[in-house]
């Protein structure tokens, strides 16, 4: 399963990507702890990032499009990954779409957690209070101040991937106002409407899967069903998603489609600059 969580700081990507890890073994992709732990680890790219993330601005393109690239090459992607967080901006979507491309990865769905934004400032406030409490270190950009900051940037440049997403037949948008568990509930529901989730094989299932297997004459064609569910797919994904048009008409600018040439030049900028170092 691959999948993007797409939705403002606060809106509880974190919380539901580690759900989805938990329920169906991929890995969780967050731009944001990479970069948390570059800047923990003084690295050159750290380095970079350290100040532009404490004032809620977003560190340059190339730099979260080079991390992402090298992350999707390890191992542990076979099973699939969720990205959290990435990609934030129309220019990081499109390098993405080249990326997967070249590395011959589909991407299944967009799940977006529509917020109220009023609610998210209460959220972070709880969240931070609760963090306190714990005695855990409190993240420096998750003052109020930082986090209109982050908002205003989240409005501008990140909405308009919902009309990008929307327009490629990708975009499932969730209502991320209801409980914890009702969203995780919503997701895992019309992540399986779209045929999205594979069941974790179980030892039992493993067992009947391969006995099946054995009885099965050689070199016979893939079931018809999964062939029929692809088809179904596209309708699914319609049913699934409440609210696609509206998503899509409430991005208040139109994402301007990166021409192929330039998201090409993006990844091969990244490609280059690696290769040298
Ligand atoms: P997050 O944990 O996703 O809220 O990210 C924390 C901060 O990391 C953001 O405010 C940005 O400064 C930076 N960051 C994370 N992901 C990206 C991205 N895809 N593009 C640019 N900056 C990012």
């Amino acid at each position: 399963m691959r999948l993007i969580l797409l939705g403002p700081p606060g809106a509880g990507k974190g919380t539901q990507a580690q759900r989805l890890v938990h329920k169906h073994g991929i890995v969780q992709l967050s731009t944001g702890e990479m970069l948390r732990a570059a800047v923990a680890a003084g690295t050159p790219i750290g380095l970079q990032a350290k100040e532009v993330m404490a004032s809620g601005a977003l560190v340059p393109d190339e730099v979260v499009i080079g991390i992402i690239s090298d992350r999707l090459d390890q191992p542990d992607m076979k099973n699939g990954f969720i990205l959290d967080g990435f990609p934030r901006t129309v220019p990081q979507a499109a390098a993405l779409d080249e990326l997967l491309k070249k590395k011959h990865i589909k991407l299944d769905a967009v799940v977006e957690l529509r917020v109220n934004e009023s609610a998210l400032l209460n959220r972070v406030e709880t969240r931070v209070a609760e963090m306190r409490a714990r005695g855990e270190e409190v993240r420096i950009d998750d003052t109020p101040e930082v986090l209109s900051k982050r908002l205003a940037s989240y409005r501008t440049l990140t909405e308009p991937l919902i009309h990008y997403y929307s327009e490629r037949r990708k975009l499932l948008t969730v209502d991320g106002m209801m409980t914890i568990e009702h969203v995780t509930r919503e997701i895992n529901r019309i992540l399986s409407a779209i045929g999205a989730t594979e069941p974790k094989a179980t030892p039992k299932a493993a067992a009947t899967a391969g006995a099946r297997k054995a009885a099965k004459p050689a070199g016979k064609k893939p079931a018809k069903t999964a062939k029929k569910a692809a088809k179904a797919a596209p309708k699914a994904r319609k049913a699934a998603s409440k609210t696609p048009k509206r998503a899509a008409k409430k991005a208040k600018k139109p994402a301007k489609k990166m021409s192929k040439k330039t998201a090409k030049k993006a990844v091969k900028k990244v490609t280059k600059k690696r290769a040298k170092r």
